[in-house]
């Protein structure tokens, strides 16, 4: 027997008149006293069974029992509806199927929730993915997601690159994150690190002779869960040999234009916009601008080194950003929260009215020349300001920026704004550590004619990485690599790892390196993010079929659990007895 004919989101008027055997879910079930109707779902899509008790007796007496959910076969003739009945919202609209047989496949339990009701709360969601799954708006996310993959792959295959499988059980690979890790039960007490990423097997493939290496790569982070983070997450990972970064980005822009092409979307223009961290630091606060508005930042320091504004004279930077309109008291006290929950002291404002006076406390002490000169075109403004270590304040006030770019409706939706950041510092501060630490990752190639600096002035040395950006998201980074293994150390050195330690910890990358290492780059973008941004989520659950909850567990399968001591034991492990469950 044949379950089916064809699918059910392919009935058609050209059909009238045919039998078929369809099969699928109950989607709603509509008893109308003698006459049944149910729309059967599958993965195509509804069609409308009828089941006429005077056709079909036996039928009848099944569809009475049928409730959502439950699976069917259904035998009959497609029929024509009445015109009154038509639904034009529906490509089976016009027609339906006169059920003669009915068969109940498989029954399902009372439902936790219903399929069509939006209010349900994300923990019932996962606890109950596969029926989560079967809503129409995943059943979609899912779809777009494969589209986007196999757009990429075919892309990525048409460019000659090679898609090579890495391990996911091996050494920690420092990306900013803590490692999961796995134990070894032949070596108890060894632990296998999973991934970060692939990047040093990806590095290395290319001194081993590939020039032109891709992967849809599953990277593991442990790190807190948010919107757009997840334990473990894909990335189209890619490394060339001998590129500039031009072509290591044009080739990110022609799978992003795939893409897009692949669902049927107009691509964003290319090239992309390139600005420096500096840059974007500078106008916008942030190191992934949403470049859909403009409200830039503007720097005052030099203008308020002499200023009785005590908190402004001895700020190492004061800079602003000038709103468009007058925000009002209980508006500037939401903004100063913001400001806070950003690490800001506070926020210290301006307002202009229609006719250009000044409102504010801090006015008083600002002189004219000042006010003059941070005085917007428009009468009717306020002026927002920052004051503390240049970075403090960038963060503040680019998170007042995207704030306000949402609340007063300033984001140009209809747009699409992609984005190169380039040139980022190779080190940064950490604070905890009280050393330089990297800011990409330790292997980072360093900007030519800084390599100096890594000693002298590690805070001024420019790296060769740089970040895709998308609408204010992030969705990826890369770098031209470090490949010469001395200049490697010296990086090591810089961070507090010793020679000792480097031969440990890297002693197979350093001799990569001085096996014949040619220049080699590349980057890796983010797939669930920017599936999620093409899909119109802003969370990445919405495009993952199993996601973890932001406390990192899994509803569904109830992972994580505790593990039996025994099994433990034979691992060389114990758990500490406030850990026992
Ligand atoms: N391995 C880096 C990351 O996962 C990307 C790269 O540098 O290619 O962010």
């Amino acid at each position: 027997m044949k379950w089916r004919d064809l699918l059910a989101g392919e009935l058609r008027k050209e059909h009238v008149g045919q039998r078929f055997a369809l099969a699928g879910w109950a989607a709603t079930r509509r008893d109308h006293g003698g006459l049944v109707f149910i729309d059967l779902r599958d993965e195509s899509g509804l069609a409308q069974l009828v089941i006429n008790p005077e056709r079909a007796p036996e039928a009848a007496k099944v569809a009475h029992e049928i409730r959502n959910e439950f699976v069917l076969r259904a035998v009959g003739e497609v029929a024509a509806r009445a015109s009154e009945a038509v639904n034009p919202n529906l490509p089976t609209g016009e027609v339906e199927l006169q059920v003669d047989e009915l068969e109940i496949v498989s029954r399902s339990e009372p439902l936790p929730f219903q399929l069509d009701d939006e209010n349900v709360d994300e923990s019932t969601r996962l606890r109950y993915r596969y029926l989560d799954l079967r809503r129409e708006k995943m059943q979609d996310n899912l779809r777009l997601s494969a589209t986007v993959v196999a757009a990429i792959r075919r892309f990525m295959d048409e460019q000659g690159f090679v898609d090579v499988w890495t391990p996911n059980l091996t050494r920690a690979t420092p990306e900013g994150a803590r490692d999961f890790l796995a134990p070894v039960r032949l070596q108890p007490g060894n632990f296998f690190a999973l991934p970060q990423s692939p990047q040093l097997f990806k590095q290395t493939l290319i001194v081993a002779g590939f020039g032109r290496y891709y992967q849809m790569a599953v990277c593991f982070r442990d790190e807190d869960l948010r919107a757009d983070r997840q334990f473990e997450f894909r990335q189209l990972d890619l490394e060339l040999a001998f590129p500039t970064r031009e072509e290591v980005w044009d080739v990110l822009e022609g799978a992003v234009v795939a893409s897009f092409e692949a669902l049927g979307r107009t691509p964003p223009e290319r090239p992309f916009r390139r600005l420096t961290w500096h840059e974007a630091m500078a106008r916008f606060g942030s190191d992934k601008p949403d470049l859909r508005f403009g409200l830039e930042l503007h720097d005052l320091t030099a203008e308020t080194r002499d200023s009785e504004f005590k908190v402004f004279a001895q700020a190492p930077s004061v800079q602003y950003l000038a709103v468009p309109q007058q925000l009002s008291r209980a508006e500037l006290a939401s903004l100063e929260e913001l400001a806070k929950e950003w690490g800001g002291k506070g926020l210290a404002y301006l307002v202009f009215d229609e006719e250009g006076e000044v409102r504010s406390p801090i006015a008083k002490f600002l002189s004219a020349e000042v006010i003059e000169a941070v005085r917007p075109d428009e009468p009717a403004a306020t002026v927002l300001f920052g004051a503390d270590e240049p970075l403090k304040v960038a963060r503040v006030l680019s998170a007042v920026r995207n704030h306000l770019g949402r609340e007063l409706g300033l984001i140009d939706e209809s747009r699409d704004e992609f984005l190169w950041v380039t040139d980022f510092p190779l080190f940064e501060w950490d604070e905890d550590g009280g050393r330089w630490t990297f800011s990409h990752h330790p292997f980072t190639g360093i900007r030519l004619g800084d390599e100096d600096l890594i000693e002298s002035d590690p805070g001024a040395a420019l790296s060769q990485a740089y970040d895709m950006v998308w609408n204010g998201w992030e969705l990826g980074s890369g770098s031209i690599r470090i490949h010469d293994s001395e200049l490697q150390k010296r990086v090591f050195k810089q961070m507090g790892i010793d020679e000792q330690q480097a031969e440990e910890r890297f002693g197979f990358l350093l001799e990569v390196l001085r096996m014949g290492a040619p220049p080699h780059g590349g980057f890796a973008m983010g797939l669930e993010r920017f599936v999620a941004l093409l899909a119109g989520e802003s969370n990445i659950r919405e495009v993952v079929a199993f996601p973890k909850t932001a406390s990192g567990s899994e509803p569904m399968t109830g992972a994580p659990t505790p593990i039996a001591k025994d099994i433990l034991a034979e691992l060389g492990i114990q758990v500490l007895p406030q850990f026992e469950s």
